[in-house]
């Protein structure tokens, strides 16, 4: 009887897609005992592929065969939405803007332990803001000035993952650096790194090349380096002489 309830489900359905027309009758599914679904084309404007499901329902030993339900059900050729993805995984770099805050995940494997304060010398939250990350006078103090006070620093993994990325902007693979007279590492607008990648890093401080304030590569190099070649100066013009004012005598 539910199979057979075709003109039910159509009414059900027709009265639910109004004021858009109702599709061709695609056929029925068995959900279970006396529970069946009928599906109709949608014509619905957005959403191609997608159909009309009315489950009737008979309930035991009633005579008569019911609309349970009507909904609107992507097909199998439907036009989905992409699948949802959580907005901490959707961000890119350059996304973070004045306000917002990101703070790294307790197990970002960029970061790892750095200095644990001793007993007693705990940051407090309240004192944080105001007295930076360390408290005046004690062990905690004389690390910070040291440069130990930061909780977690840099992993391995980290580090790696910068200079990897620093490279690939700013590397000897670049067309730049291909073309450029000669590297970074012979350049007086080379500002030396502190820490672990001084070795293969430095910043930029020449206004006028692309990498100006940028991490990179000693490897890297660019046609404004300091020693590339002098640019002789255009001579200048003799200023004109002008002996007389009247007409020259042909
Ligand atoms: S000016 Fe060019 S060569 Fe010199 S440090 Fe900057 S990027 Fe390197």
């Amino acid at each position: 009887m539910c199979a057979e309830a075709v003109e039910l489900a159509r009414d059900a359905a027709a009265q639910a897609a109004h004021p858009h027309p109702l599709g061709e009758y695609l056929g029925a599914v068995a959900e279970g005992d006396r529970l069946v679904t009928h599906f109709f084309a949608g014509e619905e404007p957005g959403y191609p592929g997608w159909r009309w499901g009315v489950t009737v329902a008979r309930a035991a030993r009633a005579r008569y065969v019911t609309v349970d339900e009507v909904a609107l059900l992507p097909g199998p050729d439907a036009l989905l939405a992409p699948e949802w993805v959580p907005w901490s995984e959707r961000l890119r770099p350059g996304d973070l803007g004045p306000g917002d805050l990101l703070p790294a995940e307790g197990d970002d494997p960029r970061l790892e332990p750095g200095f644990v304060p001793p007993p007693g010398e705990e940051i407090v939250e309240e004192d944080a803001e105001e007295a930076g990350l360390i408290r005046r006078g004690g062990v905690a103090d004389i690390a910070g000035e040291l440069g130990l006070g930061r909780r977690r620093v840099l992993s391995w993994y980290g580090l790696q993952d910068a200079a990897d990325r620093w490279e690939e902007e700013f590397g000897p693979e670049t067309p730049m650096a291909q073309a450029a007279p000669a590297s970074c590492l012979s350049c007086g607008f080379l500002m030396p790194m502190a820490g672990a990648l001084r070795q293969a890093f430095g910043v930029c401080a020449n206004e006028f090349s692309p990498a100006d304030g940028r991490v990179v590569s000693l490897a890297y190099g660019c046609g404004a380096h300091s020693e590339a070649a002098v640019t002789p100066k255009a001579a200048q013009p003799a200023p004109p002489v002008i002996d007389h004012l009247a007409a020259d005598p042909l």
